[in-house]
């Protein structure tokens, strides 16, 4: 069985493990404490995080030390440290288990981080529904500023730096990094182009950097226990734990931190097989904006970068949605084009008209009313939109489609020919 909870998990088990006595109880806060004596510069920080091989856990998987090296710690004026906790991605839910759980690793995560890019301040931008997660974050804020961790002059080392835990409105977009630093700024939340990049022109204009929650909430133990320890848990390519988000046909749905690189088939074990006893027929492995791979390429995969790429998809930010035997790809295919076109900012039109066309095609088929003409139209619509865009939804919302439509076209064309799925539910 895959070993779980070397990390961001790790006091999960733990009586009120959002409570700064037992952080610190556990470690927590002691690299805080060694940054601000001086005992690391920011430049070794840098080094110790590029050992450890973590790449960006928010889906694009940059690697974290490279990232904060483009920061000039300083340039003057004011910088920030933005943490991205909107995770609006369908399938997407450990980020909010690490602000309800584990809120201090990522307090103290934000401030190494601020330290090290020169930032006075930073904001943690969480999702709207996410109440819960928000209050345990802000209580968390509120206890490090109490015991003097969090602030002007701390603990007398004449640094001062402050936290700001910022709600979202609901906004899938608003988790696109320049959409966010837009809705942080009190706009309406659509991307920006790039460049410039935020590392130069980000959070009012000014040079910041954007990480996401797990990334940031990994800092602490990174430090703590050495870039090597972290890079050792996962592969040659990408270092450390990783926490996958299990949902749809299982029987224990939920978020498991494994290494980096644990096969595929232990991280369904874990969530407890296939329900009812069925098969596995399909997954998408790193949330909906992922390719839909067939159950034997999944079942030969291990749960990294590579691995994952291999088979034909991504490993986004760890969004596992299972689809057992009986699962209607083309009403899966409906329900994600509908999302795509429901939160597109409207910005480009390839996007806004696309994934309309896209929902309102696939939505016909769905409804019996498929014409032969629609599966060339949608690879027609879906190469429009891919690449013709500012920001990765729109390209997002072709992925879903092409790949069920590159290993399940036959659907489609049943839909098509008879008017019902091919195990001829009726709804
Ligand atoms: Fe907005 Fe879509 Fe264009 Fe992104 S791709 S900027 S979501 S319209």
């Amino acid at each position: 069985m895959a070993v779980q909870n070397e990390n961001c998990f790790r006091l999960n088990h733990l009586d009120n493990s959002w409570d700064i006595d037992v952080y610190i109880a556990n470690g927590g806060y002691e690299v805080w404490k060694k940054v601000l004596a001086g005992e690391l510069e920011p430049a070794e920080i840098i080094e110790e995080v590029k050992t450890s091989n973590i790449r960006g856990r928010g889906g694009a998987g940059f690697p974290t030390g490279l990232k904060w090296s483009f920061m000039n710690r300083f340039a003057p004026g004011q910088k920030y440290i933005v943490c991205n906790s909107d995770e609006g991605e369908p399938g997407t839910f450990k980020d909010r288990d690490i602000l309800r759980y584990n809120p201090h690793a990522l307090v103290e995560g934000m401030m190494i981080a601020g330290y090290v890019i020169g930032a006075s301040s930073g904001y943690n931008y969480i999702r709207g529904e996410f109440w819960e997660p928000y209050k345990r974050f802000t209580n968390a804020i509120n206890q490090a500023r109490e015991a003097g961790l969090l602030g002007s002059n701390i603990l007398d080392s004449g640094y001062d730096f402050d936290l700001f835990a910022h709600l979202g409105a609901g906004a899938y977009i608003c988790g696109e990094e320049t959409a966010l630093i837009e809705s942080i700024e009190g706009k309406k939340g659509q991307p920006r182009f790039k460049p410039p990049f935020p590392a130069s022109y980000g959070l009012y204009g000014r040079p910041t950097t954007i990480n996401n929650t797990e990334t940031l909430a990994s800092i602490p133990m990174i430090l703590a226990k050495g870039g090597e320890w972290f890079n050792d848990l996962g592969v040659p390519n990408a270092g450390g734990t990783k926490c996958y988000s299990v949902s749809g046909h299982v029987n224990n749905p939920g978020n498991f931190e494994v290494r980096m690189g644990t096969p595929f088939k232990e991280v369904l074990e874990l969530a407890g097989g296939i329900w009812k006893g069925r098969k596995l027929k399909a997954v998408i492995p790193g949330g909906a904006s992922t390719a839909i791979l067939p159950a034997e390429d999944a079942m030969a995969m291990n749960m990294d970068y590579d691995s994952i790429a291999k088979a034909g998809s991504f490993l986004g930010a760890g969004s596992i949605i299972i689809m057992d035997d009986q699962t209607d790809i083309v009403k899966v295919i409906e329900n994600l084009s509908h999302f795509y076109w429901d939160e597109s900012c409207g910005q480009c039109s390839p996007c806004r008209e696309g994934t309309g066309w896209l929902y309102r095609v696939v939505k016909r088929i769905r409804a019996g009313q498929g014409r032969p003409e629609d599966i060339e139209a949608l690879k027609d619509v879906s190469g429009k939109i891919m690449g013709n865009v500012i920001c990765g939804l729109g390209d997002a919302a072709t992925i879903a489609l092409t790949s069920a439509l590159k290993h399940y076209e036959h659907e489609f064309v049943h839909y098509i020919e008879h008017g019902c799925s091919i195990y001829d539910r009726s709804e």
